[in-house]
């Protein structure tokens, strides 16, 4: 027996009674099969509804509905008895957050389809984020352009409509050739569209559409669009953010942009002048180590890229270099410089006997190690080795 799609018969009905036709385990969990249902199952890029089924005083939670080979199956921890009549509520909010971001991808792919001539080839909606794939290259200003017309549409608040129309001399798009009675969505005056999903009444309910973000793909533009309440959300979450950061600036939120940007290149100076000092502060140090065979010096709070500098600079001197710094974290860096011994093999030695690893190229190692030790006899025994 087909079950009774009310979803189609109308989007907004949350509550109806239905009977249990079949019920049997699914892995670690349990397929109802209904008469009838309200609960929209996976379908055309929308995710499936959740809600309760409920019976005798139980609840059934409904956390997945897929349709397979005709039959839409709701996914429970609860088995429901065959003939068993239940009242069904679906989880309206997440239903009517779907239908907003739905029915406003509608209307951006009818208006970006009109306008452009391309088509929406790939549709991603979840319970936090849609993106749309079009098949060719938009710039910003198109976006824009099309974000304006959209939410004129939504002022406009026309119908929404599906039916069966006669579809021989009627265009309308789809991402596959299509026969027999099809299922026309109509969005306002945006788009007419082939679709199985549920949608708002009135292009008015969508409240509004916003693009997030952008980026070409695959020859065309993939946009990540937000419609209705996640609109509303995106701003508040922004709009905290823009204000931590206007306040950490002093500056006002329609100037943080720049004094962002101003901000990161004096970063950028002062790490210039930073090193620019310790490498005088390297050479300074490096004039007490003896010229000979072996250099060692041991400096906390170095970083990886001052240890090889320092080492390089000892290197000069030395015919092997060798610094170890301690780290806030209690580990310790080493790097090794030698013109005359295998670095890697050295510096292996000290490292295993200290709880570590490293590695490099001939010439050069580096590694890590944790526990204490004295690192310059541990040195002077692998060269000897
Ligand atoms: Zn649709």
């Amino acid at each position: 027996m087909q079950c009774e799609k009310l979803f189609y018969n109308d989007s907004f009905a949350t509550t109806f009674t239905a009977e249990v036709v079949d019920c049997f385990e699914n892995k670690d969990h349990f397929a109802i099969v209904l008469d009838k249902t309200l609960f929209y199952p996976e379908g055309g890029g929308q995710p499936c509804d959740h809600g309760v089924i409920r019976f005798g005083g139980n609840t059934a939670e409904i956390f997945d509905v897929r349709e397979k080979n005709g039959v839409i199956c709701h996914y429970s921890r609860t088995p429901i008895e065959i003939g068993t009549v239940i009242d069904g509520e679906i989880d309206f909010e997440r239903r009517f957050d779907l239908m907003q971001q739905h029915t406003g991808e509608h209307i951006v792919s009818g208006i970006v389809h009109s306008l452009f001539g391309y088509d929406n080839v790939g549709f991603h909606l979840s319970e936090k984020d849609m993106s749309l794939d079009f098949s060719g290259p938009l710039t910003k200003e198109d976006i824009d352009r099309v974000v304006d017309m959209a939410n004129d549409i939504i002022i406009k608040n026309q119908p929404v409509t599906a039916d069966y129309p006669d579809i021989s001399k009627l265009e309308y798009r789809s991402k596959k050739a299509l026969e027999g009675p099809v299922r026309i969505v109509t969005a306002g005056e945006a788009d007419v569209c082939a679709c199985c999903g549920t949608h708002l009444a009135t292009t008015g309910q969508v409240q509004m559409v916003a693009v997030k973000d952008s980026m070409n793909y695959k020859g065309g533009t993939r946009i990540f669009l937000g419609c209705g309440k996640r609109v509303y959300a995106d701003y508040y979450a922004k709009t905290a953010q823009c204000l931590d950061i206007s306040h950490a600036l002093s500056a006002k939120t329609d100037e943080i942009s720049s004094k962002v940007n101003d901000k990161i290149a004096e970063c950028e100076s002062l790490k210039a002048a930073l090193a620019a000092a310790k490498d005088e502060l390297f050479s300074f140090w490096v004039k007490d180590v003896p010229a000979g065979d072996v250099g060692f010096m041991a400096k906390d709070g170095l970083s990886s890229v001052e240890i090889q500098r320092l080492c390089s600079k000892i290197n000069e001197k030395c015919t092997t270099a060798c610094v170890v710094a301690k780290q806030t974290d209690g580990t310790s860096k080493i790097c090794l410089f030698s013109s005359v011994c295998d670095t890697n093999k050295v510096g292996r030695a000290i490292c295993t006997a200290l709880g570590g690893k490293g590695g490099g190229k001939p010439g050069i190692f580096q590694g890590t190690f944790t526990a204490d030790g004295d690192v310059e006899t541990l040195l002077k025994g692998a060269l000897n080795d």
